[in-house]
């Protein structure tokens, strides 16, 4: 509990890295960006705009966890290097995997929504079959962070399973007092590769776009070897890591 709310002041550091005492593996987190979850759509692969980010600021997200073989390879990783990162979750895994869900919490980062059985797409559902799946999405994640699921979701953000929404569905989520994200860019590690060509792939276009919301996966084992060396990377490019949190979330201790 105690060490819980030392992690509450110190946005910047996860418990990990309070342990292991520096953050030599990675750029750390910048900065925390509040935002107001009402309305929000943001990540230009999704909507026409995205955060208000300056050159050389990236939101780093991973997709379709958690997965007990490849989700504690990413956190170790981002613990290391002291970066806080959104983990937008299906809720059959959460229900699979609930420690791992408090440990995301525990370590810093902020969770996100993505629906319960990640349909492709909730959109080419019937809306009822759509909304039913959202909620379940919604009581499982609460499930396992917390316990209990109720009537509020406790998390404030949502992803679409590959991006697809409906104005419909955009409406229900927005009505749920949730933000919706979308990103700017991806590794495309649903496709094959090694760890070595992926990271090649996601620096060129994290150089072309200068700033932006990556998404990854981390139920990926390619992108769960590769997240390591891409914060080296991130660090000696003077890249700065952004953390996204609903207003109100974040203490007056903002990292520098
Ligand atoms: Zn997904």
């Amino acid at each position: 509990m105690c060490l819980l709310a030392l992690t509450a002041l110190l946005p910047g550091l996860s418990m990990a890295a309070l342990a292991a005492g520096d953050c030599a593996a990675g750029p750390g987190t910048a900065r925390v960006l509040e935002v107001d979850p009402a309305g929000l759509e943001v990540g230009t692969k999704h909507f026409p705009q995205t955060l208000d980010l300056a050159e050389g600021e990236f939101v780093l997200t991973f997709d379709d966890g958690p997965s007990a073989g490849t989700t504690p390879m990413v956190l170790k990783a981002l613990a290391a290097g002291c970066v806080r990162a959104t983990f937008f979750l299906v809720g059959t895994r959460a229900a699979e995997s609930p420690a791992l869900v408090k440990r995301i919490l525990a370590e810093g980062h902020g969770i996100g929504y993505h629906s319960q059985t990640h349909p492709m797409t909730l959109a080419d559902l019937p809306y009822d079959k759509a909304v039913r799946d959202i909620e379940r999405g919604i009581a499982s994640v609460d499930r396992a962070a917390y316990g209990t699921a109720t009537a509020s979701p406790h998390f404030p953000f949502f992803r679409f399973p590959g991006f697809g929404s409906s104005p419909q569905l955009l409406a229900y989520v927005a009505g749920r007092n949730m933000g919706v994200f979308g990103a700017d860019l991806w590794a495309s590690d649903w496709e094959p590769m090694t760890p070595e060509v992926e990271l090649e792939l996601v620096l060129t276009r994290m150089a072309h776009a200068g700033r932006g919301i990556v998404l990854f996966h981390d139920t990926r084992l390619q992108t769960a070897r590769m997240v390591p060396a891409l914060l080296k990377a991130m660090k000696e490019r003077g890249y700065r890591i952004v953390h996204v949190v609903a207003r109100g979330v974040a203490t007056a201790a903002t990292p520098q």
